[in-house]
């Protein structure tokens, strides 16, 4: 009984969303190859790589079809372009979007960039100008926090492609107490490689940043040796990414403490989803952890489904709405912590323990 008053409600609210359309754009990411590197900051979690099945690409975008009138598609939500096939695959992409271009984006995959040099052409012709890449100090904590030994010489011959290519590289680079004194290093060493120059050179542009990341999925396990304000390096604040807009979590505690709205992170202009390898769904909004689970494309009705997502109705959405920001702020916040947030990162690192 429980089970056909479900149903019949998910086929009566799918008749109407079908009869509506959903007005706002759908982005689909689908993580169809996994990723070589198991990043120690990973804010989406770490999950097996695995290589989903041919064709689940449109079928996918096929349950999503009848609901939207513009769907964007992405076969990766980690490491772009880590399929043998990146040509063909950008292609199929491509074709797969409904009323709507793929943009690609500054990212890459150095895995890729430091084994074929034929890849840094593609990416040319893709009109990709700039690739970040990322580091977090030297040789053996950069290896240390990527997850792979090889990492750091990987992202310094990464650099070196770009270049000959005429793409910008971009370095970023991840703070902590840990490998605070070795950021500086990077920056001294950019310049020892004459990465600027070496830009320009193309009418490109080399860029070098600093920050924190944000604080959930595995670098919600580094909140201990977050950076604190005080310790970061006078010569990086330039670099820092928004160090105008950094708050330590004192300040954000006293500011927020009688708070009496939720965290409630929500899609304004397009909706977001990230389809796991075994086809979970969810919001774009933080990691992919069972509370944040939308459901699953496999064994739930896509017409529910496509309810929970227009109307934001999924477990740890429902928990947000009871509890204030100034309740999540006395009850995890640290007030004598220097470390540094932005405060959208702080959100959801509250909400986030709370859901924990
Ligand atoms: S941060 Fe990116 S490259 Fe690193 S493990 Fe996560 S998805 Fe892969």
């Amino acid at each position: 009984m429980y089970h056909e008053d479900r149903n019949r409600h998910s086929f009566d609210f799918s008749a109407d969303v079908r009869a509506l359309r959903v007005m706002k754009p759908l982005v689909v990411a689908a993580d169809m190859y996994g990723c070589p590197n198991r990043c120690l900051h990973c804010w989406l979690g770490h999950m097996p790589s695995r290589v989903m099945e041919s064709g689940a690409d449109s079928w996918i975008v096929d349950k999503f079809r009848p609901y939207f009138d513009k769907i964007t598609f992405f076969s990766w939500l980690r490491e772009p372009d880590f399929c043998p096939d990146y040509r063909a695959r950008w292609e199929r992409d491509k074709a797969l979007c409904v009323n709507a271009v793929p943009p690609r984006f500054e990212l890459a995959s150095f895995w890729r960039l430091a084994r074929e040099s034929e890849y840094a052409a593609f990416l040319k012709q893709a009109g990709v100008g700039c690739v970040q890449l990322t580091f977090f100090g030297g040789e053996q904590t950069t290896d240390k926090y990527v997850g792979r030994k090889g990492a750091f010489k990987e992202l310094l011959k990464a650099t070196d492609v770009l270049l000959e290519h005429g793409i910008s590289p971009r370095w970023q680079a991840f703070i902590n107490e840990e490998n605070k004194g070795e950021i500086a290093y990077l920056l001294s060493l950019s310049e020892e490689l004459e990465l600027k120059r070496r830009a320009e050179a193309f009418k490109g542009v080399f860029r070098f940043f600093v920050h924190a990341g944000s604080c959930d999925g595995e670098n919600q396990k580094l909140y201990g040796i977050r950076i604190c304000r005080q310790h970061i390096p006078r010569e990086l604040i330039p670099y820092y990414l928004d160090y105008d807009k950094l708050f330590t979590e004192r300040e954000l505690c006293k500011m927020w403490a009688r708070e009496q709205t939720p965290v409630l992170p929500h899609n304004e202009n397009e909706i977001v989803i990230y389809v796991s390898n075994t086809y979970d769904l969810f919001f774009n909004f933080t990691h992919m952890r069972p509370e944040w689970r939308i459901g699953n494309l496999k064994t739930d009705p896509i017409g529910e489904l496509v309810r929970r997502i227009v109307q934001e109705d999924i477990p740890a959405l429902r928990k947000a709405r009871d509890i204030t920001l100034g309740e999540l702020t006395r009850r995890y916040g640290d007030p004598c912590s220097d470390r540094v947030f932005e405060p959208e990162d702080y959100r959801m690192y509250l909400l986030n323990r709370h859901l924990a």
